[in-house]
C-alpha cells in the first residue's frame, strides 16, 4: 500500500484501542489514526490524541466535551461529542477501517453506520455480532465492507482458515481459558467477590470482559460470533477449557485433520492480522517458545457451574432477539456484580429470568433490536432490585 490506510480507533482508551494504536504508531508507513473516540475517560483520550494527531476525537459522553476542546484545541484537533457523533464519524471520507473496540451494545451503531458506508471493520466488539449478527451479516451482503476479527478466538479460526476450502470445515474449535473460577467449587464460587473475578489468570483486559470470561458468557459470546463471522451452523461449533491460553482457537477439517493457530497470550497479534486484513506483521509478538510451555491441556466446559456457557446453544437456536436480551441482562447484571449490588450466581439468575420475560422478536430489524434491548435492560434492572430487597447485605 503507497499510503497509510486511515484508521477511526472507536474505544481508543480501552486495552484493545490502545495495542492498537501503538501498532498504528510504530507503522507510520502501513497506518495513520486519523479519528479516535472514547466513552467517558477525556484526559486519556487527550493525551492519545496528542500523541497521534487524529484529525478529530469524539467523546461519547458530551458534558466533558468542553474539557476534550479544552485539551486539543490549542493542538488544532477537530473535537466532538456524544453517540451521534460516533455513528457520523465513521462515515468521513479520511477513513479506510474502523476498529470497534468499545465494550457492549453501544458497538452496534456505529458498525452498522461503518458497514452502510462501505468501510472494512476490524470487530473487536463482539456485542455486535451477538446481538444483531443476522442484520450485520444482511447489511454485509450488500456493502464492499469486510469484517476482520480481533478477537483472538476467531483470528486464530481466521488464520487456520486461510487457503481452505469452507466445505471442507467440519467444526470450530473455540478455546476458552476457563477464567479465574476454572478449578473453584461451586460453593465458593457462589460467594465470589469482583475482586475475585478481576483477577484473570492470563489475559489483561477490561473489567466487563473479565467477568463475562470468570462467568464463561464471554465464551458463550465467542460461540455465537463465530455463528455469524464463519457462516457454520450452531452444532458445529463448540468450546474447549485450554487454561494455557497458548493454542487461540482451532479448525478441525472433513478428513480429521485439525490446525491450531499458537501464540503467546498478546492481543497485539490479533490486532495487527485484522489491521492488515488478515496478514501477517513482522515482530509484532515476542515469539512461542514450545520447549518453555512444555504441556499443552484439555478439559471439556462446566455448564453445571459455570450456567451462562449454556446461553450459547439457547440463543443460537432461539434466533430473532434472543441473544440481543441475553447480551442487555448481562450488561446490567455485570455493572450490578461489578458495583457489588449482587452476587456471582445473581448474573446467570438475571439473565434468565430477563430471558424468560422479555418479549421475543423472531425476524427483527433494527428498530426490534433497539425496542428488545432498551426492555431487557429495564426487566433486568427490576430483576436486581428486587434481588437487592430480598437479601439483607
Ligand atoms: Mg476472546
Amino acid at each position: 500500500m503507497d499510503t497509510p490506510k486511515r484508521i477511526a480507533v472507536l474505544g481508543a482508551t480501552g486495552s484493545i484501542g490502545t495495542q492498537a494504536l501503538e501498532i498504528i504508531g510504530n507503522h507510520p508507513e502501513r497506518y495513520r489514526a486519523t479519528v479516535l473516540a472514547a466513552g467517558k475517560r477525556v484526559d486519556e483520550l487527550a493525551a492519545l490524541a496528542a500523541r497521534h494527531r487524529p484529525r478529530l476525537a469524539i467523546i461519547a459522553d458530551s458534558s466533558l466535551l468542553p474539557r476534550l476542546r479544552g485539551h486539543l484545541e490549542p493542538l488544532g484537533i477537530e473535537c466532538a461529542g456524544g453517540e451521534a457523533a460516533l455513528e457520523q464519524c465513521v462515515a468521513a471520507d479520511d477513513v479506510d477501517t474502523v476498529v470497534t473496540a468499545t465494550v457492549g451494545y453501544s458497538g452496534l451503531a456505529p458498525t452498522i453506520a461503518a458497514i452502510k458506508a462501505g468501510k472494512d471493520i476490524a470487530l473487536a466488539n463482539k456485542e455486535t455480532l451477538v446481538v444483531a449478527g443476522n442484520l450485520v451479516n444482511r447489511l454485509l451482503a450488500e456493502s464492499p465492507s469486510r469484517i476482520y476479527p480481533v478477537d483472538s478466538e476467531h483470528s486464530a479460526i481466521a488464520q487456520c482458515l486461510a487457503g481452505e476450502d469452507m466445505a471442507a470445515v467440519d467444526r470450530l474449535i473455540v478455546t476458552a481459558s476457563g477464567g479465574p473460577f476454572r478449578t473453584w467449587p461451586q460453593s465458593l464460587i457462589s460467594r465470589a467477590k469482583a475482586s475475585d473475578a478481576l483477577r484473570h489468570p492470563n489475559w489483561s483486559m477490561g473489567a466487563k470482559i473479565t467477568i463475562d470470561s470468570a462467568t464463561m458468557m464471554n465464551k458463550a459470546f465467542e460461540l455465537i460470533e463465530a455463528h455469524y463471522l464463519f457462516g457454520i451452523a450452531p452444532d458445529r461449533i463448540e468450546a474447549i477449557v485450554h487454561p494455557q491460553s497458548i493454542i487461540h482457537s482451532m479448525v478441525q477439517f472433513t478428513d480429521g485433520a485439525i490446525k491450531a493457530q499458537l501464540g503467546v497470550p498478546d492481543m497485539k497479534l490479533p490486532i495487527a492480522y485484522a489491521l492488515g486484513e488478515n496478514t501477517r506483521l513482522a515482530g509484532t509478538s515476542r515469539p512461542l517458545s514450545l520447549s518453555d510451555i512444555a504441556t499443552l491441556t484439555f478439559e471439556r466446559p462446566d455448564v453445571q457451574r459455570f450456567p451462562c456457557f449454556g446461553l450459547a446453544h439457547t440463543a443460537m437456536k432461539s434466533g430473532g432477539t434472543a441473544a440481543c436480551t441475553i447480551n442487555a441482562a448481562n450488561e446490567v447484571a455485570v455493572a450490578a456484580f461489578l458495583a457489588d449490588r449482587i452476587g456471582f450466581n445473581d448474573i446467570y439468575d438475571t439473565i434468565a429470568h430477563t430471558l424468560a420475560t422479555t418479549e421475543h422478536v423472531a425476524s427483527p430489524d433494527y428498530a426490534d433490536y433497539v425496542a428488545v434491548n432498551d426492555q431487557s435492560r429495564r426487566l433486568a434492572a427490576e430483576h436486581i432490585a428486587r434481588l437487592e430487597a430480598s437479601t439483607s447485605r
